[in-house]
């Protein structure tokens, strides 16, 4: 017999769980005095209607018994309830403390990158006005800086994509570099398959085998942290074949020369040998691409998490600009934003050297406009700080001695993780702000509950640049409140509550819009009024009646001359090589069903299932060369310390590598093992490539 519904509450949202911000409806009926909650996608133009099953499950996680529900303090080892203005006026104590004994900048502030752009510009706001600390960075550091780094450097400007996602399908060939779109934005595959019907001839580079390569025409197995020295390869036909586009690169860009001069070195055969890709498939791909009328590159985590991340983002940008191919239709580069707002999240001043509409820290223009912005004296404004690993050897050094963290599980996202985890043990303070105990919260002095995407409001920018307004669905459960109260609250304890007086996500936008005016990501034209009229609004959106851009640099680019920039990009090696004690290469990346470090999503009883622990991808050869046996428990092992992880065996892997996922933590933390090395420019740390020795777990 079919029961009778009681009632039923509809929410319309937006999955939190990557980039693409799919859109969905959550519908929750009462029967019998239990709830069943039903998933409907909602039509949008960034995935057209689609959901994955991240996006179906998604609600599992804000609806979970183990949500923290009101604050905690830990007393003699254990978590104990408190009130919340007990809790604030801890903070008020031990921050006051803290900084009395050791400084302003004892105090650092880490973010994150899933936070709503309100939440995200709050918190810089908040390090640099109520803590007056130079010490904020966030876990995007190790998403986005390199491609970010880049972008800013040869085009100006940074946005996740230059062009609209619906012109995919048009590109005659597609470059997929480091990036496995299928598990990690689901969504975005039908584009990719569109244009593949279209009759686009699609490149992958990837040590791997994944489902994203498998939809390749030609995939490049790239050796772990050879994707510069690639592309060099690339460049040298490019230029061997005359596939260059002289027109376009003489009025539209700078530093050809130097590029040139540097690419007449290259030796085809020395780049087969040292990135393991045959002479034939570079070729091929070179010539594939030079030759198409269109052509697109998308970059992600692959390419950028490298110690060379930034120089092998700008010469896949030299690739696109010698050919011409950006600024036109099907023609353009996309940096595959991971974080559910990967791209707004590093715009608002959550980064060590950056203030709002991407100002500078140390532009003496761009600190005085902010500083009129929020009302006070410019010297009143601290310093550039430093990246979000820094700040953890700062923690260690104990130059940090109390630290902030909202929306982030540093001790399993950082590299070298073992590293981090005795550096916060040292701290004085540390106050979490989580949803659940995570493996940081677990460490934390205090930790105060925040809201879900369910019930939390603001706006979001997509990885097109796309802003969109996600409303709340529900009322925060116990005595949760979201991220921006919890700041406003704080600001007010230590003496700065008149530079945090909103009412409301709308009120904190507002300030955004002006803080962002004239700024690279401008969002001065964009409001909530808009956003519930228009549905979504790309930026740069300068004035009210501005329809936003969905394609960049189709007239010039960002900088002052209007060119973009090139350079030559020497070959460039790994900074850790394999050796005769860490013999094999480790590499690390996402599985469809989780996300970043699994806090939310192994909460999620249906995602969880799909992969309930870490795993270990080994070659059948290397496996029987270390006596590795399928789905056997496998110790691996880099200077850093050490994981047990079961083994996958697979031939879809190098046999000089093996790849772990990074969503778990505590045993199976890979980043307990992987390189804490930084990239010179832009702080991103060599995660994707480390030396490793795997062995059998030997039965105690
Ligand atoms: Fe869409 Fe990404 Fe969520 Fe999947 S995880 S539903 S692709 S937003």
């Amino acid at each position: 017999k079919q029961l009778q519904v009681e009632s039923e509450i509809v929410m319309n949202t937006q999955c939190p769980f990557c980039s693409v911000q799919c859109t969905m409806e959550l519908i929750e009926q009462r029967i019998v005095e239990r709830s069943k909650y039903i998933v409907n996608p909602r039509p949008n133009p960034t995935s057209e209607g689609r959901l994955c099953v991240k996006g179906m499950n998604a609600h599992q996680h804000a609806l979970h018994s183990e949500r923290v529900l009101y604050p905690m303090l830990k007393v003699d080892g254990q978590f104990v309830r408190v009130s919340w203005s007990k809790a604030l006026e801890v903070i008020k104590e031990k921050f006051t403390e803290i900084q009395r004994e050791d400084g302003f900048d004892a105090l650092g502030v880490y973010g994150g990158g899933s936070m709503t752009n309100e939440d995200a510009y709050l918190l810089g706001k908040f390090a640099r006005i109520a803590l007056r600390t130079r010490y904020i960075d966030y876990n995007g550091r190790f998403c986005m800086s390199a491609a970010a780094s880049a972008g800013n450097k040869v085009f100006g400007i940074d946005r996740g994509l230059t062009n609209r996602l619906s012109e995919i399908p048009l590109s005659r060939c597609i470059i997929l570099a480091g990036t496995n779109i299928a598990e990690c934005q689901p969504t975005l595959m039908p584009y990719f398959n569109q244009a593949k019907e279209n009759g686009s001839f699609i490149i992958a580079i990837d040590p791997r085998e994944t489902a994203t390569t498998k939809i390749a025409d030609l995939h490049l197995r790239v050796k772990p942290g050879m994707d510069a020295a690639l592309v060099n390869g690339l460049l040298k036909v490019i230029f061997d074949e005359g596939l260059i586009d002289p027109k376009f690169i003489d009025e539209r860009t700078k530093g050809f020369d130097e590029l040139k001069e540097h690419i007449a070195t290259i030796n085809l055969k020395e780049i087969a040998e040292i990135t393991g890709v045959p002479v034939r498939q570079i070729k091929k791909a070179a010539i594939t691409f030079g030759k198409a009328a269109s052509g697109m590159i998308f970059t992600a985590r692959g390419v950028e998490q490298q110690t060379n991340g930034y120089l092998a983002v700008r010469n896949f940008l030299n690739l696109l600009l010698v050919t011409g191919k950006i600024g036109k239709e099907g023609s353009g580069y996309g940096a595959v934003t991971g974080q559910g707002n990967g791209q707004g999240g590093r715009e608002h001043g959550q980064k060590a050297d950056q203030l709002p509409g991407y100002r500078m820290i140390d532009n003496p223009e761009h600190r005085a406009y902010i500083a009129k912005v929020w009302g006070i004296n410019e010297q009143d404004l601290p310093g550039k700080g430093v990246s979000a690993y820094e700040m953890m050897e700062k923690v260690h050094q104990q130059e940090i001695t109390g630290l902030f963290v909202m929306g982030s599980n540093p001790v399993v996202s950082n590299p070298n993780a073992n590293f981090v985890e005795e550096g916060l043990k040292k701290l004085k303070f540390l106050v979490v702000v989580d949803m659940f105990i995570s493996e940081t919260a677990r460490m934390a002095d205090l930790i105060l509950p925040t809201s879900s995407y369910l019930e939390n409001e603001g706006t979001m920018t997509n990885l097109e640049g796309r802003v969109t307004l996600r409303q709340a669905s529900r009322d925060c459960p116990g005595e949760v409140k979201h991220d921006w109260q919890i700041l406003c609250e704080i600001a007010l304890l230590l003496g700065k509550g008149e530079y945090f007086s909103y009412s409301c996500p709308e009120d904190i936008f507002n300030e955004l819009r002006l803080a962002s005016r004239g700024g690279i990501a401008d969002y001065y034209g964009i409001t909530y009024e808009r956003l519930k009229k228009e549905g979504g609004l790309y930026w740069p959106c300068p004035s009210l009646d501005h329809p936003g851009e969905g394609r960049l640099f189709e007239k010039s680019f960002a900088h002052p001359d209007g060119k973009a920039e090139m350079i030559p990009v020497h070959n460039h090696f790994p900074e850790e090589q394999v050796n005769e004690d860490f013999p094999l290469y480790l590499t690390t990346g996402r599985v469809m069903a989780h996300y970043l470090t699994g806090v939310q999503t192994r909460r999620s009883p249906s995602l969880a299932a799909r992969d309930v622990e870490s795993f270990l991808e080994i070659h059948p050869e290397t496996a029987k060369k270390y006596k590795i046996e399928n789905n056997s428990l496998v110790k691996l092992e880099s200077k850093r310390g050490s994981i047990v992880v079961r083994s996958k065996l697979t031939s879809e892997i190098r046999e000089d590598t093996v790849f772990v996922p990074m969503h778990w933590g505590d045993s199976q933390s890979v980043n307990k093992i992987t390189n804490q090395a930084l990239d010179p420019t832009c702080k991103m740390p060599g995660f994707k490539v480390c030396a490793v020795k795997a062995n059998p777990l030997v039965d105690l």
